[in-house]
């Protein structure tokens, strides 16, 4: 927030300093300032002029691009056998730091607690997380980079096939989660919220939860795993609509918004985007 005021009077203080047209009026600007007692404003001042200079956004003016997941969201963010946060997101947003001439340090967290951490403790996050007008409120997304859309896994024998068929049921989803959300509106549903989606697919398979409502990648991936006990039925047919994923960031850092799609537009164009669809996503 303080920054922002400095960005604002950064700019102000530019366009005052343009119009005066020469180094006389710079020197009287400062003078007074100085002359105005208030260290505060002085700080300020020099803090603006810092931010001029930079020209960068704040997430990025240390160098190092800090970006939170939830690593339990195959393939696009999953613990690998070292023990590191690895997927399509986590290679996609490293191709992002390359381009942003910046170090990308990534930090494993619970879905739920990305977003109010974005601007505190971490930059920005990227965890195959949808766009949507409630979030939007929070934080500003970068474009669009996949379509996805909820999937619904059912247990092998299962009689649910349409959105009827979804009330009054047991239903697991990953906590906050879009998945979540439309679980939660089905008329007459017990909703079981699950930090790791693997959970839930378990209770699935116990018995605990008659379906599981999650993105269509991730439900696939599971389907594989536990092979001949789970189906995943696309959402389409009990009329869920289609999802975008993108990169969250603060709300309000242009310059980041900005240099964050360029990124992308560029991995889209030379080709890396689709290497990492063909590594990450259709090898799954
Ligand atoms: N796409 C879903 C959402 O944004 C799920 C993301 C996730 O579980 N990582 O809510």
């Amino acid at each position: 927030m303080k920054k922002l005021l400095a960005v604002l009077l950064a700019t102000v203080m530019t366009m005052s300093l343009l119009t005066a047209c020469g180094s006389s009026k710079t020197a009287e600007t400062t003078k007074e300032t100085e002359a105005a007692g208030t260290t505060e404003a002085a700080e300020k001042t020099e803090e603006a002029t810092e931010t001029t200079e930079a020209a960068v956004s704040e997430a990025l003016s240390d160098g190092v691009l800090t970006v939170g997941t939830n690593a339990e969201f195959p393939p696009f963010e999953y613990v690998d056998d070292n023990g590191e946060p690895d997927g399509f997101d986590i290679a996609l947003i490293k191709a992002v730091g390359e381009k942003l001439g910046v170090t990308v340090e990534v930090e494993n967290m619970e879905f739920a607690s990305l977003i109010s951490s974005i601007g505190s403790k971490i930059d920005v996050a990227i965890a195959g997380m949808t766009v949507t007008d409630e979030r939007k409120e929070s934080v500003d997304f970068s474009d669009s980079y996949y379509e996805a859309v909820q999937y619904v896994i059912l247990p092998e024998g299962s009689e649910i096939a349409t959105a009827d068929d979804l009330k009054n049921k047991a239903i697991g989803v990953q906590l906050g989660t879009t998945g979540d959300f439309i679980a939660s509106d089905i008329e007459g549903a017990t909703v079981s919220r699950y930090n790791k989606a693997v959970d839930a697919v378990n209770d699935l398979i116990n018995g605990r939860v008659e379906c599981v409502i999650i993105d269509k990648n991730p439900a696939l991936v599971f389907e594989g795993k536990f092979e001949g006990q789970i189906t995943a039925v696309d959402g389409a047919q009990f009329d869920f609509e289609p999802e975008q994923y993108a990169i969250a960031m603060p709300k309000g850092d242009a310059a980041l918004v900005e240099q964050v799609n360029k990124a992308l537009e560029e991995i889209k164009a030379d080709g890396t985007f689709d290497e990492l669809v063909k590594t990450y996503i259709e090898a799954e």
